[in-house]
């Protein structure tokens, strides 16, 4: 059954404020999207491309300037927010500061009225889920930005909602908290199991959290698919180069026919790559588009490496990785490896790139070329 459904959906903002870049556009522009109860979607994409105005859309805090949503089967578009059944955890963490942990969690439904004994069950049930039990006397105030977080997720759901909506809800923390709090989202939504839509320009965060991944940039949804389809087979330029750390490479590249194979060449540049057989049918010799291929596809080939000898730029070591780079041109071709050797820059390798991983990319429109 479908948790949420986005069709032809489009805004357009018609003041034009402070924020004059989308006056003549859309901030959203036919947005369609499905996602099944219980599957939490990530909204992906850099700052700008309208994740935030889709999920104010989506809890009716933002007209529609066109389109339709559907929450479960019901058209929510016409619905007040307070009666779509969602439950919103934005960045500002929202709480009531003369309030306790336990009032803040209990506020909504008692506004709603429901009675004392019922509240405290619901709350008593959420707070070991969050881990926020022994949060439950305390002023907001004494929080820490993790835990914050927590209590916030926990006054979303103590609703039951049917949606939950998660703006950027990390952006407050830094480095390991971040990590920590990935974590016990994933473990916490797990157990509630309901239907999320979590807005991120993190794609880490998008990876490691999505069981679906809409990647959206200005306003057009570029591609939605599970983690592994997103990273795996980027329908185009822009999302091969938004997933993934350190990002794909991606070079211009002319092919040439030498004897019967054909070759990736590179401006100013000896390197050559052979060209994956697949790709026998759109290339020719002269043709033109640019090559794709992560860090961990390029590979140093052995002492009996038929590979093309090529001499290191930048060497860094990571600890557990090690990052090689090429100079190309005037790009820098990445290359990943686990060999524990310590290169030097000026040393020469020899290079190897898996043609079962390397994506064709049109030059002009950056769409995926087979
Ligand atoms: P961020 O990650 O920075 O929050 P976002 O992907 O969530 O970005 P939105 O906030 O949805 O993007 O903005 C989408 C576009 O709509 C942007 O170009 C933004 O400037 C514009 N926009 C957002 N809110 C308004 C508004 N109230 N009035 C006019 N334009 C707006």
């Amino acid at each position: 059954m479908a948790g949420l459904t986005l069709s032809h959906l489009y805004k357009r903002y018609e003041n034009s404020g402070k924020k004059k870049k989308t006056v003549n556009d859309f901030a959203v522009k036919d947005l369609n999207l499905e996602c099944e109860q219980g599957e939490f979607v990530a909204f992906l994409g850099p700052s700008g491309c309208g994740k935030t105005t889709t999920l104010r859309m989506i809890a009716g805090l933002e007209d529609i300037t066109d389109g339709d949503i559907y929450i479960g089967d019901r058209r929510v578009n016409d619905l007040h927010p307070k009666d779509r059944h969602i439950g919103l955890a934005f960045e500002d963490y929202a709480m009531y500061p003369p309030l306790t942990v336990y009032d803040n969690v209990a506020f909504n439904l008692r506004a709603k009225g429901v009675d004392k004994a019922e509240i405290d069950r619901r709350v008593r049930e959420i707070a070991p889920l969050m881990q926020i039990d022994d949060l439950l006397d305390k002023m907001p105030v004494k929080l820490s930005g993790g835990q914050k977080q927590r209590v916030n997720i926990a006054r979303a759901i103590i609703r039951e909602p049917e949606l939950l909506l998660m703006d950027e809800p990390l952006s407050h923390l830094d480095g390991k908290a971040r990590q920590a709090m990935r974590t016990e989202i994933k473990r916490m939504i797990h157990k509630i199991k309901c239907t999320t839509v979590y807005v991120t320009h993190d794609q880490l965060e998008a990876m490691s959290l999505a069981d679906k991944i809409a990647v959206i940039n200005f306003g057009v949804l570029q591609q939605y698919g599970t983690p592994a389809e997103v990273y795996d087979d980027p329908v185009n330029e822009f999302v091969a180069s938004f997933i993934g750390d350190p990002p794909m490479n991606i070079l211009e590249t002319t092919t040439v026919k030498i004897d019967n194979d054909f070759f990736f060449t590179f401006q100013d540049s000896d390197l050559k790559i052979a060209v994956p057989k697949r790709y026998y049918s759109v290339v020719s010799d002269g043709f033109r588009c640019k090559m794709g291929v992560r860090p961990m596809d390029v590979l140093v080939g052995g002492a009996d490496s038929q590979g093309t000898p090529e001499k290191i730029t930048t060497f860094e070591n990571l600890g557990d990785e090690r990052r090689i780079g090429i100079s190309v041109g005037e790009s820098l071709l990445m290359l990943i490896t686990a060999d524990e050797t310590r290169y030097r820059a000026g040393d020469i390798i020899k290079l190897e790139v898996r043609g079962d991983k390397t994506h064709l990319f049109d030059l002009e429109t950056g769409a995926r070329i087979k």
